[in-house]
């Protein structure tokens, strides 16, 4: 490990790996602290849409942020030797004919067999879609920095971290540092300098079930997602709900899953697993970026929300320029944004 990285960062999610790479390329020594513990990256489904909701809408800057996100994972797979992201077409259907009437783009057949899916208001096909392996991603990538000694596990308590003018002490570690990010994704438990910001997170439960029959290879939307994993298995998901804000699945979030499920399929399945995991939503489908005013020393990348896959490579790339070489936070995702709704003092420029 490390004694005299530049930069500390606090959590190896999709926020935390990200900005853990950026700054690497940039030829910056960092050390990377996870507790080992899970947090909701390495449950998330890793899907990369171009139109969500029942609104049918276009995912927040997705011409920028789609394109950003392919060349960087393909040079982290280049780097690291491993293949996580996968360019796939999705499709989409309609669930109901207003929700078709909402939809402006070209629509029609997209091959959905009517003896697997409810296809009875037709849908779309995503040829931009793409599906990250997170799992295989975060590993790859924790393996690197390991090799390179960028890498340790520990449970970093935020109140025995010092910022000074100059540096930021990190006691715990025996490390000092030019700045620590702190990308601990939904923590309640927050820390001294963003732990005012609140959270809207929300829990999200999500199935693998067991389809014989089925052998549909795109994911396929309505009402709910489903992706397949292989050998007839698909990943079914996922809920939302601001209550119970833990990782324990529900009989509710399992009902409403299977119902949904019913829905869309036209065969029966059977469940396999059931999880729940919480998202770190902040500013809705907007994360939240940049060092604290006061406290320069200190940094926070989180509010990835449903979309870290997405989100993460544009942003970390922005956050490591401006940790860097003082470039520019979109004031829209700018954290001083966010502190100054809080507080009322803090104004960006
Ligand atoms: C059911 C579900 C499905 C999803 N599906 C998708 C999807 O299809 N596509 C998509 O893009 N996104 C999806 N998401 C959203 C995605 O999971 C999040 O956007 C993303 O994982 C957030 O990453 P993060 O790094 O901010 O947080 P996390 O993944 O929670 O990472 C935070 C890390 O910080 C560590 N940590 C926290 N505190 C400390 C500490 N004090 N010391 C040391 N380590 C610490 C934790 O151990 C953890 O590893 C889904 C989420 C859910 C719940």
């Amino acid at each position: 490990m490390s004694a005299h990285p530049e930069f500390v960062i606090v959590g190896q999610g999709l926020a935390g790996t990200a900005l853990a790479w950026q700054l690497l390329r940039r030829g910056r020594k960092v050390l990377v602290v996870d507790r080992g513990s899970g947090g909701c990256s390495r449950l998330a489904a890793g899907l990369i849409t171009p139109i969500t909701g029942k609104r049918v809408a276009k995912s927040w800057r997705w011409d920028e942020l789609r394109p950003a996100a392919e060349t960087f994972y393909r040079e982290i797979e280049t780097r690291t030797g491993a293949t996580f992201f996968h360019p796939r077409e999705a499709i989409r259907l309609f669930a109901t004919a207003n929700e078709r009437a909402r939809y402006s783009g070209p629509d029609g057949d997209v091959g959905a067999r009517g003896d697997w899916f409810n296809a009875a208001f037709g849908g779309f096909v995503m040829p931009e879609a793409a599906r990250l392996d997170v799992p295989r991603y975060l590993e790859a990538s924790r393996e690197y920095f390991r090799a390179i000694g960028a890498f340790c596990t520990a449970d970093l308590d935020p109140k025995q971290i010092e910022p000074t003018t100059a540096t930021v002490r990190v006691t715990q570690l025996g490390v000092e540092a030019q700045t620590l990010a702190f990308c601990r994704g939904f923590a309640p438990d927050g820390d001294p300098w963003f732990g005012a910001i609140p959270f809207r997170a929300a829990k999200g439960e999500f199935l693998t079930v067991w389809v014989p029959g089925l052998a549909e290879q795109r994911v396929t939307h309505r009402g709910v997602w489903l992706a397949p994993l292989g050998d007839e298995v698909f990943r079914v998901g996922a809920t939302y709900s601001w209550h119970q804000l833990d990782g324990v699945p529900t009989a509710a979030g399992r009902t409403e899953l299977e119902g949904r499920l019913r829905e869309l399929l036209r065969l029966p399945f059977e469940v396999i697993e059931h999880r729940a995991a919480v998202r770190p939503i902040i500013g809705g489908s907007v994360p939240v970026l940049g060092r604290h005013p006061d406290s320069p020393r200190v940094a926070f990348f989180n509010g990835l929300g449903s979309k870290g896959s997405l989100l993460s490579p544009f942003f970390a790339n922005q956050l490591a320029a401006h940790l860097c070489d003082g470039g520019k936070i979109d004031p829209e995702v700018d954290v001083r944004t966010f502190l100054n709704r809080v507080s009322g003092l803090h104004n960006p420029e």
